[in-house]
């Protein structure tokens, strides 16, 4: 079994489908790590088709904030302003089935699959501290979390209780870069971001986990950019939220 892994597709439908086309015929399930929507100009696109591809999906804090299933007090203004155009957007149907969007931790064919970390969906897990709880007690070996944006992860061997920060972006020359998974370990790992990547490379992050092979994919897919960002300043969405995809920050 192939799983495709997204997270964090934030509205963008031209990363989402340079993805999918670029993982085509190489998965056989997929599954949502949450943000389906927030900060893009593709809320309805996006939506419509993580649901038309049967994505097990859990919920992240924009699609909460999005369907006012959380307040934003806490957004800063610019995440706020994306977040009220957002929901003015959204059709009642996407709506709606945003709001019935499970939270994690969810456990699909043999993984597990939060948003941010095991216990608080809206915990960022960026340090190896962070990490292990995730770590020790998920219930799954394998374990996808998304929030930070930053495409890696961390893996535990129990044998000699060795934590290791996994670096696994592809370089900007390749497409992807390939992480064994070894039997003694436990693994906490972030497919990166479709619709806003963070780790200063603007190509849409993703993963495809191969259960049957024990490998998983760690892909990074350009796409057009500058249409995205038309999109945006044509929906007045904030200029700061436009600039930031093209430096991938
Ligand atoms: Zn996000």
């Amino acid at each position: 079994m192939r799983i495709l892994v997204l997270s964090d597709l934030h509205a963008n439908a031209s990363a989402l489908n340079a993805a999918l086309a670029a993982a085509q015929g190489r998965w056989e399930q997929i599954v949502c790590l949450g943000d389906v929507v927030g900060y893009g100009p593709d809320p309805n696109e996006v939506t419509s088709k993580i649901r038309e591809l049967g994505a097990q999906t859990i919920r992240g804090n924009h699609d909460k904030a999005a369907t006012g299933l959380m307040p934003t007090d806490d957004f800063n203004p610019i995440a706020k302003a994306a977040v009220d155009w957002t929901r003015s957007q959204l059709s009642p149907d996407n709506l709606k089935w945003l709001t019935a969007l499970p939270h994690g931790p969810l456990e699909v064919g043999g993984i597990v699959l939060v948003h941010g970390a095991l216990q608080d969906e809206d915990e960022y897990v960026f340090t190896p501290e962070q990490a292990l709880e995730g770590l020790l007690d998920s219930n799954a070996a394998l374990t996808f979390f998304g929030h930070t944006h930053h495409q890696g992860g961390f893996s535990y061997l129990s044998a000699s209780n060795h934590l290791e920060i996994l670096n696994l972006r592809p370089r900007s020359s390749e497409s992807f870069a390939a992480l064994r998974l070894d039997a003694g370990s436990r693994y906490l790992l972030n497919p990166g971001s479709i619709g806003q990547p963070r780790d200063s490379d603007p190509r849409a992050g993703f993963a495809i986990a191969d259960l049957e092979h024990n490998v998983v994919e760690f892909w990074r897919v350009p796409y057009d950019i500058s249409g995205v960002q038309s999109r945006m300043r044509a929906a007045r969405l904030p200029e700061a939220l436009a600039q930031r995809l093209s430096l991938g920050r």
